[in-house]
Formats: C-alpha cells, structure tokens, sequence
C-alpha cells in the first residue's frame, strides 16, 4: 500500500535541466552537425593527456573538420583546475573568436571549459565577482564529452574551481548547464583502476547526498535511487572481478549511467556535508575528488539515521538493501586512505565549515564544531 512520507510529496518534482543529452557509441560522429550549428568556431578545452590517448579529442576533431567549424585547443587543465587557467583558456577563446567552447575530460576539464565560457564572454571579470555570479554577459554555449564516469557535470549548472588562494569553490548559473552533453563511454575505458573507483564512488555519493538533502524532491530522489541501484550491480562486478581490469565496455556504460543520473540528482539539489567537507582531504591531503566524498559516507548515514529514521528506512527498502550492504557497496568503491590530522589541523579548517552551503542542506545540521569531532574520529593522528 502506497504511504505518504513525513515531510515529502510526489506532487514535488520541481526540476530545470535544459541539456541534449545524447549517449551511446559514436555519439560525437553521429551528432557532428548538432555541434556545427554552435557556430563557425569554436575552442577546445583539455586537460594535458588522457583525451589524446583515448580518443575522444581525436573523434571531436574529425567531426569538426568534416562540418568545416574550426578549432583552437587549450590542453593544460590540471585536476581541481586553477581559476587562473580557466581565465587563459577564456582569453584564447575570446581572441580566436571562438562562437563556442568544448571541454573534453573529466569533471575538471568540463567544469573549466564552464568557467572559460563565462570569462571569454566577460574579459577582466573578478573573482569576486565570478563566484558571486556577478557578470554581464550570458556565457558562451558549452559541449561537454565526458570521459570520466563520475562527476555528471555534463548535467549540471556548477563547475567546481580553485581560486587564486588554492580552496575549491564553487558556481552555480543557469547559463553553464551545457548545451550539448555527448555521453560516449567507450572514452572511459582507458582510466585505471584507482580512477574508476574514485568517479564511481563520486557517482554514488552525488545519489546519496542528492537524496538525503533538504533540497531534494520526488524527481531526484528518483533518479538518484536509479543511480543507486545502478552502482550496486556494479559494485557487485567490481567485487566478483576482483578490480575493474576486466570491466566491459557495458559495464563501462553501467558506470557513465549512473554519473548521469547523479548529476541530474545534484542538479535540483547540490550536495551535502560529505562534499563540503571533502575539498579539505583535497586540498591538503591530495585526495582524489570521490574517493575524499566517500570516506564520510557511514558518518553521512549516522547523521541521517538520527534525524530522519523514516527516510533512511524507506531509502534501503527501495534499494532492496539491507544497512550493512549498503555501506559495504561504499567500502568496495573506497580504497584505504591514509589521512592523519592533530588536532590544530582540524580546529585551524573549522572555518570553512562555518556558514556552508553543503551542511545547511544537510539533515541532523551538523556544524563546525561536529565536523571537527568527525575528522578527529576518522584522521586523529594523536590517537594512533
Ligand atoms: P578529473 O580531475 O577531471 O581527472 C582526473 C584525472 O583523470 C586527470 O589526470 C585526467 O587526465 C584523467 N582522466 C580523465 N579521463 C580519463 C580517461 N578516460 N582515461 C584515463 N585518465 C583520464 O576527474 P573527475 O573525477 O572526473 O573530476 C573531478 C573534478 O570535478 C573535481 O574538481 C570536482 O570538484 C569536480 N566536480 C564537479 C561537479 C559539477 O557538477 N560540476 C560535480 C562533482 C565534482 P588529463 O588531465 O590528462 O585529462
Ligand atoms: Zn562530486
């Protein structure tokens, strides 16, 4: 029998998510005139390797020399790309005229083709004013091929950018949702293991974060169980695999699903207190995006068994789960770590959690002072 849930309504599926999606093989080939109608020219935005070796770079060429667009390509995007970056790549966009920009590769080199957008049609915007979203002219349009299979921003309207002092931030407009986003998981084969786990994990914890969420309504919890159920049969290969070697090519497209899913998750709601809090282990512990998210995931779930028991039993039933397999699932996604903070590391990030976006949206409101206690627990270099 069909039970209404304390504080939560079907009738609420409020969502904006204006992207062509189109996935499958050969996508970019097929889509090739779709791409050409952006305009005359246009730039390419990479990080250094990975879109040379597996292909993508190469297909988006081919199809915009055979629609004659011409091309320009910025290829020095780093992981966690700098803003400094974002703005050189936005000159050159600028310079070359370009009708509209390309990023090809992970969340990294798609969130700064976000941001190479936004300063191309706004020269000499300031910080300040890019991450208040304080800027005059509309971004050029964007195309995204994703190549890694975790981030889902291909979906969303934020791209994640480390400012001129090295701390991750964040911007949300309607005008970065991408225009175009060209899913070809064929792309993702190349990543190694660590890689795969980390953007899977990121995958998971957007669904789970996007779920648990004060924020969240019937659609994206919807397509965030989706996402869900899609990570556990491929958490399940992981395990019978013994790694992601030997992962097929419809396994590889298991995994880019459920990053799209996620990211259509995160789209209505953003994230909660596992990515506030991750771009800490980031920034000082160099570790990597999904993998620093999902090292919060039993302490997220404790949070939330607190203060929202129904919702947490609702949410593993859907998942035909019980708690242990569910936290298991994370634990095959999640390599060990190894983090250690005194006591002062942990007071002196107090901080950044004051105020933050991603707590708010969580349920339990943990504050600063909670997180601090958390990271003691999980990374007390003076308790080993
Ligand atoms: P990434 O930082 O884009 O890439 C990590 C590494 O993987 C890079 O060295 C990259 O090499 C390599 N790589 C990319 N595709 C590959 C492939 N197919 N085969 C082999 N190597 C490959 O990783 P990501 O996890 O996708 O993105 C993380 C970033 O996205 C973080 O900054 C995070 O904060 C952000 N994020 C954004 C959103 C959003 O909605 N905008 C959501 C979640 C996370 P190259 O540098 O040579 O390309
Ligand atoms: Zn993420």
């Amino acid at each position: 029998m069909w039970m209404p849930l304390k504080g939560y309504s079907s009738m609420n599926m409020t969502m904006y998510m204006p992207v062509r999606l189109v996935t499958g093989r050969n996508c970019v080939a097929e889509r090739a005139a779709e791409i050409a109608a952006l305009g005359p020219r246009c730039l390419i935005i990479t990080g250094r390797h990975s879109s040379k070796a597996n292909g993508s770079l190469a297909d988006v060429t081919d199809a915009l020399d055979g629609q004659g667009v011409e091309w320009g390509l910025f290829d020095e995007i780093g992981a966690n790309p700098l803003l400094e970056d974002c703005e050189r790549a936005g000159r050159m966009a600028r310079e070359m005229g370009a009708a509209f920009v390309i990023g090809i590769g992970g969340g990294s080199a798609m969130d700064a083709a976000k941001c190479a957008a936004v300063f191309a049609a706004n020269p000499g915007l300031s910080e300040d004013d890019l991450y208040a979203v304080r800027w005059q002219t509309k971004a050029l349009p964007q195309v995204m091929v994703g190549t890694t299979a975790g981030t889902g921003s291909e979906v969303t309207m934020v791209a994640v950018i480390t400012d001129r002092s090295g701390r991750k931030r964040s911007f949300r407009d309607p005008s970065v949702f991408p225009v175009l986003a060209l899913g070809d998981a064929r792309y993702t084969i190349s990543m190694s293991e660590r890689e795969t786990l980390s953007t899977a994990a990121d995958a998971g914890m957007h669904c789970v974060e996007s779920y648990f969420n004060r924020q969240a309504n019937d659609y994206s919890r919807t397509v965030a169980l989706r996402g869900l159920r899609i990570l556990k049969s491929c958490a399940d290969m992981i395990r019978e695999k013994k790694g992601t070697e030997s992962l097929t090519l419809e396994d590889r497209e298991a995994l880019y699903a459920a990053s799209i899913y996620g990211g259509m998750a995160i789209a209505v709601t953003g994230t909660a207190m596992p990515h506030a809090v991750s771009y800490l282990l980031t920034e000082e512990y160099h570790i990597s995006h999904g993998t620093a998210c999902a090292v919060f995931l039993p302490d997220f779930f404790v949070l939330n068994e607190a203060a929202e028991p129904e919702l947490c039993k609702t949410f593993l039933e859907e998942l035909r789960l019980s708690r242990k397999d569910f936290l298991a699932m994370f634990r095959t996604l999640t390599p060990e770590i190894s983090v250690s903070m005194t006591e002062k590391d942990a007071a002196d990030a107090m901080g950044r959690f004051e105020n933050n976006n991603g707590l708010k949206k969580t349920f339990g409101s943990p504050d600063a002072l909670w997180v601090k206690e958390m990271l003691m627990r999980l990374f007390s270099s003076e308790s080993l």
